[in-house]
């Protein structure tokens, strides 16, 4: 079932979360435990984050050093068709266009369908390591818009390879990137939201937020989306804090503010036992707020690790 069915269906808020293929070297087992964690909660869906190459310095036993260009995270399609098929949950695989051909995007595409999945976030992907700017790749894409609108030509049965005739038509529910504190590369708050509001005309299904830890941000970003005429659900994305390094690190990842309050309470902590209780508390006064609003969905950006999650969705949807 797709997203946008499943939110049109749905007669509550549902229960979402993303979880980021483990590092290689290590097995599926890792990123099962967590599905299995989070089970018990009826999840509506589960997102699987994807990873563009990087470059990265590997040195070698006779100390010669060689530049490598690999997948630290590698497997978005397998570890979704692999959780789609063992637990029976549907997926969302996302796809960046960062480190990508149209053609790669293509072969994306068409491996999500070929394993029956028909959900899909389309994303654009941060600059590459090292790079201040994004840089798209040759014969790649500058915006996630273009690579939205490849998988809508798919559904109308066009590939890339125009001389193929009545091609299989692909019915893909995608989901986009949605910024309420602006998107870090935008020059201003109105020119982001007409951007958004293009990847809506263009065909996105719904959007899924960054994470923000002040509600009044979401309330007052779904209210300028609405003025604007962008009318798809927008679903909010939600991570409970888990340590005080926190405090610096999502402001300079996510740019993202966190509320003078939430700082102030992680800054009295004596333990990390009662930062992660501060942020637990924080995200559940969050999420009641936000399901009181009725959103359609909360996303959860676990990172992978569900403990804390598992603690505020034990108390709203156990
Ligand atoms: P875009 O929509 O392309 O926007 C990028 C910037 O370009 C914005 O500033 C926008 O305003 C501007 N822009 C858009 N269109 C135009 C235009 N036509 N002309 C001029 N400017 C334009 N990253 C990953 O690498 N892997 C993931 O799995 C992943 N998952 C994510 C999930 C969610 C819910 C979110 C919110 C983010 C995720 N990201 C992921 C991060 C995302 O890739 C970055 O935030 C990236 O910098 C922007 O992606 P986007 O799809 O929003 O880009």
């Amino acid at each position: 079932m797709t997203v946008i069915d499943k939110i049109k269906t749905a007669q509550k808020t549902l229960f979402t979360f993303e979880l980021m293929p483990p590092l290689k070297g290590n097995s599926f087992d890792e990123i099962a435990q967590t599905v299995e964690q989070l089970l018990p909660y009826h999840p509506a869906y589960i997102n699987i984050t994807n990873h563009r190459t990087e470059q990265v310095l590997v040195e070698h036993p006779d100390g010669s050093i060689e530049k490598l260009t690999l997948k630290k995270r590698a497997g978005t399609a397998s570890i979704a068709a692999a959780i789609q098929y063992k637990y029976g949950i549907d997926v969302v695989p996302h796809l960046v266009c960062g480190g990508c051909t149209r053609s790669e995007i293509e072969d994306m595409l068409t491996d999500f369908d070929f394993l029956g999945i028909h959900n899909v976030l389309v994303l654009r992907g941060d600059p590459a390591k090292g790079e201040q700017h994004f840089v798209p790749t040759k014969d790649g894409y500058r915006y996630a818009v273009e690579a939205l609108q490849q998988a809508m030509q798919m559904n109308a049965g066009h590939y890339l390879d125009e001389s193929l005739h009545d091609a299989h038509s692909t019915h893909f529910c995608a989901g986009v990137a949605g910024y309420p504190e602006m998107h870090s590369e935008s020059s201003d708050f109105d020119a982001d939201l007409l951007h958004l509001k293009n990847k809506v005309e263009q065909g996105a299904s719904y959007i899924v937020t960054q994470m923000f830890f002040d509600n009044q941000k979401y309330f007052r970003f779904v209210n300028e989306c609405r003025k604007i005429g962008i009318e798809v659900p927008i679903i909010p994305g939600i991570k409970p804090l888990a340590t005080s390094k926190q405090l610096t690190v999502l402001p300079q990842i996510f740019h993202i503010e966190l509320p003078q309050k939430l700082v102030d309470n992680v800054q009295r902590c004596t333990s990390p036992q009662d930062v992660r209780k501060v942020g637990q508390e924080w995200c559940l006064e969050q999420c009641t707020e936000l399901i009181k609003h009725k959103v359609p969905a909360l996303h959860f950006y676990t990172m992978s690790k569900a403990d804390n999650v598992e603690t505020v969705v034990r108390a709203i949807f156990g």
